[in-house]
């Protein structure tokens, strides 16, 4: 048995195995969706066989980077918020022999961050990069963010946000990175799958996923503190690529389409270009 705050005394396996046991129990509040994030990039990890000698984790700033901020039991870099691209492109220049799997958050990539992520996917970077998409500020109080939906009433947003959201995955398949895909926190199995295949995927693999936030989203877009609310709008809002085939272009309106979008591995980047630039020029 433990209190709040301290660590417990019992821990998940995989909790055991690859996270720091001070930084437990996670700071994200009662039925909030990073968890099963975390879970399923720990399970794609484990079954990989990564180690902390081979893998770094790199985080931006939001919800989902204060849960798996210095949580890594290898190393951790922090970045300043929006800059998570921006320092994981330094990182895997420097040691191209090293996974890396970022972590950011619909604010962090979307807006703060907005331009060194359609950099990072031109330059196809050779990262695995998790986006945890809430539809709102959370850490900072619910404020409307860029993934926010139309109408969306919000600390910043009272009379409704008038803005299109922005489709993440779409800039990412326009800017050029190599793999990408987009579930729900509830598609366990195909974001196992999805992480283990963007880890092996050479260039940038960038894999959204929609997750519940019944703290900010739940209370001020959806007027419920209960998750199970908020898993169901996001239900209602996400067919399958394969459902989409079925319905109209005006019933896909609003609608996040789910499954994989990309897959181009042959795709060269950034990291390998550079070593065969360096080749080349240090022999002259
Ligand atoms: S504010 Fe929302 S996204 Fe952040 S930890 Fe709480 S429930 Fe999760």
């Amino acid at each position: 048995m433990s209190t709040v705050g301290e660590t417990p005394s019992v821990l998940h396996p995989l909790v055991a195995k690859y996270l720091r046991k001070e930084r437990m129990p996670h700071m994200a509040c009662p039925g909030c969706g990073i968890g099963q994030v975390v879970h399923a990039v720990l399970l794609a990890v484990d079954e990989l066989g990564l180690t902390p000698k081979d893998t770094v984790w790199v985080q931006g700033v939001g919800c989902n980077s204060r849960i798996t901020y210095s949580t890594w039991v290898g190393d951790n870099v922090d970045a300043h918020h929006g800059r998570m691209f921006a320092v994981a492109t330094g990182l895997k220049m420097a040691r191209p022999d090293m996974n890396f799997i970022c972590f950011t958050g619909d604010g962090d990539c979307g807006a703060i961050g907005g331009n060194h992520f359609i950099h990072a996917c031109r330059r196809n970077l050779d990262v695995t990069a998790i986006l945890f998409n809430n539809g709102i500020y959370g850490m900072t109080g619910g404020q409307v963010a860029p993934t926010s939906p139309v109408g969306a009433v919000t600390t910043t947003t009272p009379y409704g946000n008038i803005e299109d959201p922005f489709d993440m995955c779409q800039m990412a398949v326009t800017a050029g990175a190599s793999y990408v895909a987009r579930w729900r926190s509830t598609d366990f199995k195909p974001l196992v799958n999805s992480i283990k295949k963007g880890i092996q995927t050479k260039g940038l693999a960038f894999i959204e996923v929609l997750l519940q936030c019944p703290t900010n989203f739940g209370r001020y877009v959806l007027k419920t503190s209960n998750p199970q609310d908020v898993l169901k709008w996001i239900k209602d809002h996400t067919v399958t690529q394969k459902e989409a085939e079925k319905v109209s272009r005006e019933e896909l309106a609003g609608k996040y389409l789910i499954g994989e979008f990309v897959y181009r591995p042959e795709r060269s980047g950034i990291v390998e270009r550079y070593q065969e630039f360096l080749k080349l020029h240090q022999k002259e």
